[in-house]
């Protein structure tokens, strides 16, 4: 599973910096989390593909974060994509594509958006679901967390040898933590042959918010959390009042939630160095680092 971001910018995008869209590709899939303007663009720089199966995570109705899907949706149509493509976001959204899509035109492919009304999971499939809470920004907004379901623990074929479970159908069962009864009737557990099932991965996208308890909750002990800091410490009255974090606010945040590695995004064009931002973090929470568009981050198992 990687990460690519495709843009870290606040509000006004910069020469370095487009508007937000942090894209995961997770095996075939791309899950997107929020679609400002350009997107495509930087897709196309990301060698990311429009016809994979692909979800879009708006987190707010602001242009920052939604004027790329017009853009993505066309291009999707130029290139053929035949797929449906899901869109989930806040109440709004649908309004929202169906007034651009009736002046350009509506997509060429199947369209599914899903407007969002509570926190909680809100798509879950076989490998990962997606778990939204509400941030505290102006309007509806949503942050999102994309978290793997646990994965089987390794299963040890000597060991199931040693027990005489023969080779086949039990060793199957064994692998999928059911416990066997063998011929001569004595039984093996799964728990004998197979190591504790190994958690997922987490990654969590906070969106445009303050510094909220939500995040924390949702965030808590993921890999990564890409968290907003829109401002530096000297300006936490102007983030507050924006409906934004500070650099330690974030950083705050990572801490009281546990995480791996904190990713500072939507970075304001007034700091052309975000030295200052990362600084600030830092004092915080060591690990943590500034987004910068196209920069990969690799989640290993
Ligand atoms: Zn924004
Ligand atoms: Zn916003």
């Amino acid at each position: 599973m990687k990460i690519v971001f495709l843009g870290t910018s606040g509000s006004m995008p910069t020469p370095s910096r487009g508007s937000s869209a942090v894209a995961v590709r997770r095996s075939r899939e791309i899950i997107l989390f929020d679609c400002g303007e350009g997107t495509q663009q930087r897709m196309v720089a990301a060698r990311l593909g429009f016809r994979r199966p692909t979800r879009v995570f708006i987190s707010h109705l602001h242009g920052d974060h939604i004027l790329g899907l017009p853009g993505l949706l066309e291009t999707m149509t130029l290139l053929r994509r035949e797929r449906s493509l899901y869109v989930y976001g806040p109440r709004g959204l649908i309004e929202f594509i169906k007034a651009f899509s009736s002046v350009l035109g509506g997509p060429g492919f199947p369209l599914e958006v899903h407007e969002i009304v509570e926190g909680g999971t809100v798509f879950s499939c076989p490998g990962y679901r997606v778990e939204a809470a509400r941030a505290d920004h102006e309007g509806e907004c949503w942050s999102y967390a994309l978290v793997e379901g646990p994965r089987p623990g390794k299963f040890h074929p000597d060991r199931a040898r040693a027990l005489g479970v023969p080779e086949g159908p039990l060793w199957k069962r064994l692998q999928q933590g059911e416990d066997v009864e063998l011929n001569n009737a004595r039984s093996v557990r799964s728990s004998e042959v197979v190591d504790p099932p190994k958690q997922g991965r987490k990654i969590a996208y906070s969106g445009d918010t303050r510094p909220t308890e939500a995040v924390v909750r949702l965030a808590e002990d993921a890999d990564i959390l890409i968290h907003e800091a829109t401002f530096d410490d000297s300006l936490g009255e102007r983030a507050a009042e924006d409906g934004h974090s500070t650099a330690s606010q974030a950083a705050e945040i990572a801490a009281a939630a546990k995480v791996g590695l904190l990713l500072l995004t939507h970075i304001s064009s007034r700091y052309p160095d975000p030295g200052v931002l990362l600084e600030q973090a830092k004092l915080v929470f060591p690990n943590t680092k500034v987004a910068e568009d196209l920069m990969e981050i690799e989640i290993p198992l």
